[in-house]
């Protein structure tokens, strides 16, 4: 194993094995097979480029998008790995070339799409000596999972043809059937599977509920504020909302783009591109977008809608932190969400299962316990200690006897004849006053206005929690109108107690600046302290100028090598140069994601950026 360590330096500048790296790659030199889970950014890739480095002869890796072949192929070669992806796109000659290439053994890994394996196999994969085959997504084969992919079910060819090449299949779907599934069509022979945790630390994870489209912009705003010049998506459900929100952040002068499956395939490719290699920050695209991007210098996830399942929102968030960084989600969950997903929900084949998925979705949401506890027992880990690091954790509920709030909303429900929705509910609370509750005569119930003392966005939030806490419910199939619980009953006639969690504002949900100057500087301070981001670096040092300097020298590589950025160093690389300062080739060296061809091309210029912006002096912008 020390040789394979030399060459993870040599290679890839990393001085230590993540969890299970080290196990999955010794059984690949063993030449037998295994199954690989591992969350997003868990490093996977490693897993079989090293090995393919390492043995004689070249690996076939399969991979279901081109997008990703090509990521995978710049990043090994600017790592100095030779390596080549073959696919339909390219002409003729082209992967003549690199079939010749091939079967000289010139080339280490040779990605190929799953679609090219029948074709390619008489002759060419014939031909040339196979050090390992991986599947990578290997979930594609598995009719379960949304991603199926009908090519990749003729992949069982590969172990008939080649059986005593070690094969690797590599997933971060986690679930048991797909599982089960990916053994059987690939006919792995005793296999051993490898899971790694599927707990993401670095991301943070924080929910809302109940705000409308123009607070949630506000909101966004705010957050996106706090991470200036970062990466960011923004999935959004409906394709209008997409456009819509890209649109509203361009006047803020946030730069950003849509992205949904309803752009033309040109416009898709370039806001993938622009948001790749870092022209605009911020993607604001429906979940035709992820799958495929590689980028790891994603510093944040935002859903502008609840997404169906847990599976899928921690799929959608895991394209954040890849890199390993301190990145930040946000959800923002409202009965419309809701409702539209049951009704999808309905309509699905499988209208059971989806419900399902959907109510532990739901209750993620509406949990009062650490949320990361809850997302780690749905993937099956056992997770004693709360996280830190989700809203729960960071803000626990108040509790308060809510007991008379209860009676309140209940006897406005019970008083129309449980003929009102949440907002004419709370209209009637409130006693708005407005022209269809004099007309339905509700101005002259007792109710009317009997909870004038509390604003809208209040009582909205209290009501989630009655639903939540079953004193009241839903009629979905009656025009959403409340009802009241036997359980809410209860409560009405002072049989049992209500315990509510005292509101508090969002946090990301904050005044703009302007206002915040109106608001007293003690209350401010604490405030501000709150709801501070991750951020990689505090603003304002000269860490911080250090670390956009970095940034702009990266791009501007990247913008003439014509690859993405974070291909020439990751965010985790720059962080770690503006920790250590290396001054000399030899310092340079000992930075994480730094290898020798990396070394050679790039240590000098960083070093000499690195010496001219330590000269700037403190404080100065
Ligand atoms: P996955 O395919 O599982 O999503 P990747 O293979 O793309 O993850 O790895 C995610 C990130 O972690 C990449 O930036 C990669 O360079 C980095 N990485 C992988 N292995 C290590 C390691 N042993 N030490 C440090 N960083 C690593
Ligand atoms: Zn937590």
């Amino acid at each position: 194993m020390n040789g394979i360590v030399s060459l993870l330096k040599k290679f890839f500048g990393y001085t230590t094995f993540r969890p299970l790296q080290a196990e999955v790659i010794q059984r690949v030199l063993d030449k037998k097979d295994s199954l690989v889970l591992m969350p997003t950014g868990g490093g996977k890739s490693i897993c079989y480029q090293l090995p393919a480095i390492y043995l004689p002869g070249t690996a076939i890796v399969v991979s279901p998008l081109i997008a990703l072949m090509k990521d995978q192929v710049e990043g090994l070669i600017a790592n100095g790995i030779p390596a080549a992806a073959l696919n339909s796109m390219l002409p003729e000659e082209e992967r003549q070339r690199i079939r010749q290439h091939c079967m000289q053994g010139k080339i280490k890994l040779l990605y190929v799409s799953p679609e090219k394996i029948a074709s390619e196999l008489d002759w060419l994969l014939s031909r040339m000596e196979i050090s390992l085959i991986a599947i990578d997504e290997a979930h594609c084969v598995s009719h379960w999972g949304h991603d199926f992919r009908p090519e990749y079910t003729q992949l069982s060819i590969l172990k008939k043809r080649f059986p005593d090449v070690p094969m690797i299949a590599l997933t971060a779907t986690a679930d048991k059937v797909t599982r089960a599934d990916i053994l059987e069509q690939l006919q792995l022979k005793d296999p051993e599977i490898f899971i790694s945790s599927f707990g993401r630390p670095n991301l943070s994870l924080t929910v809302h509920r109940g705000l409308n489209k123009k607070d949630k912009i506000t909101a966004m705003v705010n957050f996106i504020r706090n991470h200036r010049g970062e990466s960011g998506i923004v999935y959004c459900m409906k394709r209008s909302d997409t456009e819509s929100i890209a649109e509203a952040f361009r006047g803020f002068n946030i730069k950003a783009i849509a992205y949904h499956a309803g752009l033309n395939p040109k416009d898709r490719e370039t806001a993938q591109n622009e948001f790749i290699n870092d022209r605009v920050d911020v993607v604001c695209a429906t979940v035709a977008f992820g799958m495929g991007i590689d980028k790891s210098n994603v510093r944040w996830v935002i859903h502008y809608n609840m997404p169906g399942s847990i599976e899928n929102y921690y799929q959608e968030i895991g394209r954040a932190g890849r890199d390993g960084l301190k990145s930040d989600t946000l959800l923002f969950y409202s009965l419309g969400d809701m409702i539209l997903l049951r009704r999808f929900a309905e309509e699905s084949g499988q209208n059971e299962v989806n419900l399902e998925k959907l109510n532990r979705m739901q209750r993620y949401c509406e949990t009062d316990v650490c949320r990361r506890r809850i997302l780690l027992n749905y993937f099956g880990e056992e997770s004693e200690k709360d996280c830190g690091n989700c809203d729960v954790c960071k803000n626990p509920p108040q509790r308060f006897d809510g007991s008379v709030l209860v009676q309140k909303a209940l006897s406005g429900i019970l008083r129309t004849n449980e003929k009102v929705g949440m907002h004419m509910l709370i209209e009637i609370l409130r006693g708005s006053g407005k022209a269809d509750i004099m007309k339905l005569g509700y101005h002259n119930l007792k109710t009317y206005g009997a909870g004038a003392d509390l604003p809208y966005k209040v009582w909205r939030e209290y009501l989630y929690q009655m639903l939540h806490l079953g004193y009241i419910e839903i009629d979905y199939a009656n025009d959403r109108t409340l009802k009241a619980t036997p359980l809410g009953k209860k409560v009405l006639f002072g049989e049992v107690t209500a315990q509510l969690a005292t509101y508090t504002e969002p946090e990301a949900f904050q005044k703009t600046e302007k206002k915040k100057r109106t608001k007293k500087e003690g209350e401010e301070k604490t405030r501000k302290a709150k709801a501070k981001p991750v951020r990689l670096i505090a603003s304002g040092t000269q860490d911080e100028i250090l670390m956009n300097a970095l940034r702009q020298l990266r791009k501007g590589i990247a913008e003439r090598e014509n690859m993405p950025a974070y291909i020439i160093f990751s965010d985790a690389s720059l962080a770690d140069m503006v920790e250590k300062k290396p001054l000399t080739l030899d310092e340079f060296r000992e930075v994480k994601g730094v290898g020798e061809a990396k070394l050679e091309k790039f240590g000098n210029v960083f070093i000499a950026l690195i010496q001219f912006t330590l000269k700037v002096p403190e404080n100065k912008n």
